[in-house]
Parts: structure tokens; sequence; C-alpha cells
């Protein structure tokens, strides 16, 4: 298992005992595709693409930290049903969910094929993790079980556009160490409802309500992801509603993300000026705020620019696997 395989021989079963674990089982990996790489000051920001056994493929970003240190950005669903308006893998619409295994051999594969050295699995990628709530669990308890991964839960982070079943549901595991960012994007219901569809159903207030409740250990803090959008979501009052969003949450920490264009730009990337003008009206809000470097954004490997919209269409012509 340390090496990303496991081989029942190399543990001394007998030829029965092997059999039948072979036949139960399957221990390949998925296939690996292609990697594209961005090379910046920071390292190689690099991007995998796995084609799984039904035929579908599945994107994961590896990101470089700093200090050697490197996070892997894993995908927890084909497409995404969600429909953020500023993400690629919106427009794909939900292909299926990923099984925990497909989940796990992203790192696997990562670590042990390509020889990345992984040290934090973010649920950043393609897909709403709190969606597959139940793969996306059991991932999480195989890569935190020391029978397992080894990793402890504060090197894993799950990414949510707000699903507030979801986020009730996480605060029932007992996952105290593990680390939970929103990706907010827009303080004002009209606005988020514009750009992100799940706040016609679940407004602002009742994912602030949840996110209140949601207190894993005393000293948490929860990321706030904000995509900037020039002309868009980054005027003064922008940054106000913000802060007033954050402001019963306790602890909060804003990751102001530029914006990515796609294949279908809803919007320019926003100036450095443009940044650091909103970073400074949170400031002056009294909140933290950190500007997320962007990597990867020339082989579409930043954020809201995994996935592949066309294979939505090819979709059709691949058999299905029930999951
Ligand atoms: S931003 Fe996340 S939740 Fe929204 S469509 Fe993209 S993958 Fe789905």
């Amino acid at each position: 298992m340390l090496e990303g395989r496991f081989d029942p021989e190399s543990l001394g079963l007998g030829p029965g005992s092997c059999r039948a674990w072979r036949s139960e089982f399957s221990f390949e990996l998925p296939e690996l595709v292609a990697v594209h790489s961005d090379e910046d000051d920071w390292g190689a920001t690099s991007k995998m693409v796995l084609r799984l056994s039904d035929g579908l493929e599945v994107e994961s970003v590896c990101i470089p930290m700093g200090h050697g240190r490197y996070t892997l950005c894993v995908s927890s669903q084909v497409g995404c049903k969600m429909g953020c308006v500023f993400c690629e893998t919106g427009r794909m619409g939900l292909l299926r969910q990923l099984t925990t295994d497909e989940i796990i051999a992203q790192l696997l594969v990562a670590r042990h094929r390509l020889g990345w050295p992984i040290r934090n699995v973010v649920f950043m990628g393609m897909g709403e993790a709190l969606d597959n709530f139940e793969h996306v669990l059991r991932a999480v308890r195989v890569l935190n079980d020391e029978a397992g991964l080894a990793m402890g839960q504060e090197r894993l982070t799950i990414c949510t556009v707000g699903h507030v079943e979801g986020i009730r549901l996480l605060a029932q595991q007992g996952l105290k160490r593990i680390n939970l960012s929103i990706s907010l994007n827009a303080a004002n219901d009209s606005l988020r409802a514009e750009l992100m569809p799940i706040n016609r159903r679940t407004k602002l207030a009742e994912l602030q309500a949840a996110l209140i409740e949601y207190k894993p250990r005393r000293n948490f803090a929860l990321g706030v992801n904000y995509c900037l959008l020039p002309g868009i979501n980054d005027t003064l009052a922008d940054a106000h509603a913000v802060a007033e969003f954050c402001e019963p949450l306790g602890r909060a920490l804003v990751n102001l993300i530029p914006y990515n264009p796609g294949s279908m730009p809803l919007t320019r990337a926003p100036e450095e000026s443009e940044i650091e003008r909103f970073i400074g009206w949170l400031r002056a809000e009294g909140l933290p705020v950190r500007q997320r470097v962007t990597k990867g954004r020339s082989v579409m490997a930043a954020c809201g620019q995994l996935g592949n919209p066309s294979a939505r269409r090819e979709r059709r012509t691949l058999p299905t696997v029930p999951v």
C-alpha cells in the first residue's frame, strides 16, 4: 500500500486467498492520460488528467506551496451540478459521483506514479465535495487512518459552495481538526444567486447560520474564498457586505482568488491594483485576508478552470457505471 499498490502475495497469503482477493477487488490505478505543467517562481503547478474505468476523465492539480511542500487539489465528482457561472466544471453538468477509491487514487497516482511530494489535500477540484458526502467522507477517513495514508486531519481541507445540509452532516462526524472553506464570491443574495445558482435555494442567512453552528474546535478558522471578478463583485459595497457576512462567524480568513478566465470568460482577470484595492477595503473592515497567488493559469489548472465541457456531449457514447 505504501507504494501505491496492494499486492496480496507480498503479505504471505496463500494462493487461494490471493485468488479470492483478486476476484473481489480491483488493484488497478486509473490510466494517467496527460500531465500539463506551468512553471513560476514557486515551482511547477501541474495538472494531471486520469481516465476512469468507464472512460470519463478527472483532473487533479499539484500546487507548490513553497519550502518544497505541495498540495494536491482533488476532484470529488466528474462535472458538477452547481453551475457556478465562473467555473468550467460547472458547464459540464454532473456526469457522476466519484467513488472513494477514485478519490484516493488521485493521491496515489500523484505520489507514486508521478513522484509528487504531496503534503496536503484539498477537495477543491472538479465537483462539489459535500454533494458527494458519503464517498468524500470515506476518502477523508482513509486518508486520515494510520492504516491508510496516515495524513493528519489538519492537512485536509474540504471546500464547499455552501452546501448547508453537508456542512451540518460534517459537523456530526467528530472530525475536529479538518479544515473547511466556503466559496462566497458575493455577499448579497441577488448577485450571489446570479453567480452561484445554489443561492437561489439557500440564502446567505441560512448559510451564515450553519457556519455559526459549525465549531469543530475552539480555535477553528473558517476559510472564505472570494473569487474577484472585475466589474462584477469588486466594489466597496461588496467588500463591506463580505465583512458583514463574516462578522458573526468567529475566526474567518478570506482567501482572495483573482478570477481566471476559462474558455467562455465572464470578465477579464483583475489587475494587481484592483486586487490590492479590494484587499485594502477588507482589511480596513478588520478581516484577515490572504491573496491566493495565481498558479497554473496557462495550462487551465487554476481555480475555476478544471474540466472539459465537451465531455457532457461525449458522455452519451460511454457506458454507464452505477454509483
Ligand atoms: S465552483 Fe465548484 S461547486 Fe461551483 S460549479 Fe465549479 S466545481 Fe461546482
